[in-house]
C-alpha cells in the first residue's frame, strides 16, 4: 500500500493570479488554486482543506468522493467550499433521481464522509455560512487527537497560526507505514513537531521572504526540527512575493526545499 498525495492548491488567501491584477508576477505565472491536499491510498480518500476552488479542483482530477474532510482552521480560502457541500447533500442525486417534485434529500442522508475541524472553527463557520446542514456529519478535533477513517490514522498537530483569534490544527495522515504531514498558515508548532514524517507539507511565506505568518528564522526552525525525509512548500504567491516561479524555486532549493505546484503528486 502506498500514500499517494495531490496537491490540490498550492496558492494562499490571494491564490495566484490575483483577481483583477496585472501585474507580471500574475501574468507570467501558472495558476495556483487556494489550499487543499488530497491524499490517498488504496482504500481510503482524505480531503484537507476545503476552499473556494473545491469544485474545481476536484472536477480536475475526477474525484468524486471522499472518506474525510479535515480543515485547519476557519479561514475562508480554506473553507469556502463548504456551502457547496452542503448544496451537493442538500440535493443529492439519487434522491433528486427519486422523486417528482424537487424535495431536499431527507436528513439522516449519509454522504460517506464527516467533516472535521476544531469546535471554535466549527462555531466560525456556522457564523459566516448558516447553520452546518444537518445532511453533513460534524465532527470535533482538537491538537493531540487522532481518529481512525479506514485504518489511517489522522492525528492533529496544534499550529501557532501568527493570528491570535485562530485556532490552527496541521494533520498528520498515517499508514502505518508512511506519514504525511500537511501544515499551511504556521508560524510554529504549539507543542513538540511531529516526528518520523516521511513528506512535510508546509508554508512557504517567511521561507521564501516573506514573513506573512511569523518570521523567517522561526519558521525555519519548526520546518528543521520535523526533520522530514522531502519538504513540499505550499501557501505560494508570486504576486505577494514580487518574485517569479523560477526565482522561488531557486530560493526553496537552496534551502533544500521543493516547491509545490498545483495538481503535482507525490507518492510515498
Ligand atoms: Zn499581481
Ligand atoms: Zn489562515
Amino acid at each position: 500500500m502506498s500514500l499517494v498525495i495531490t496537491l490540490l492548491g498550492t496558492g494562499d488567501a490571494t491564490s495566484v493570479p490575483a483577481p483583477l491584477c496585472n501585474c507580471e508576477y500574475c501574468i507570467d505565472s501558472d495558476r495556483r488554486r487556494h489550499p487543499s491536499v488530497l491524499i490517498e491510498t488504496d482504500d481510503v480518500r482524505l480531503l484537507l482543506d476545503a476552499g473556494p476552488d473545491l469544485q474545481e479542483q476536484l472536477h480536475e482530477i475526477g474525484v468524486r468522493s471522499a472518506d474525510g474532510v479535515f480543515l485547519t482552521h476557519k479561514h475562508g480560502d480554506h473553507t469556502a467550499g463548504l456551502p457547496a457541500l452542503y448544496q451537493t447533500a442538500k440535493w443529492d442525486s439519487d434522491h433528486l433521481a427519486s422523486i417528482q417534485e424537487l424535495q431536499p434529500t431527507p436528513e439522516g442522508f449519509d454522504p460517506g464522509f464527516a467533516i472535521f475541524a476544531t469546535p471554535k472553527a466549527y462555531d466560525a463557520l456556522t457564523t459566516r455560512y448558516g447553520p452546518w446542514d444537518e445532511r453533513l456529519t460534524y465532527r470535533s478535533i482538537e491538537g493531540g487527537e487522532t481518529v481512525e477513517i479506514n485504518g489511517i490514522d489522522v492525528s492533529a498537530v496544534p499550529i501557532d497560526h501568527h493570528r491570535p483569534d485562530c485556532h490552527t490544527l496541521g494533520f498528520v495522515v498515517d499508514d502505518g507505514d508512511k506519514r504525511i504531514c500537511y501544515a499551511p498558515d504556521m508560524r510554529r508548532w504549539h507543542a513538540d513537531p511531529p516526528e518520523n514524517v516521511d513528506v512535510l507539507i508546509c508554508e512557504r511565506a517567511a521561507i521564501l521572504g516573506q514573513p506573512v505568518h511569523g518570521p523567517r528564522d522561526e519558521l525555519l526552525s519548526a520546518v528543521e526540527s520535523v526533520n522530514a525525509e522531502r519538504t513540499v512548500l505550499v501557501n505560494v504567491n508570486e504576486h505577494v512575493q514580487q518574485a517569479h516561479t523560477d526565482e522561488l524555486q531557486q530560493r526553496a532549493s537552496q534551502e533544500g526545499y521543493e516547491l509545490g505546484t498545483d495538481f503535482k503528486t507525490y507518492e510515498v
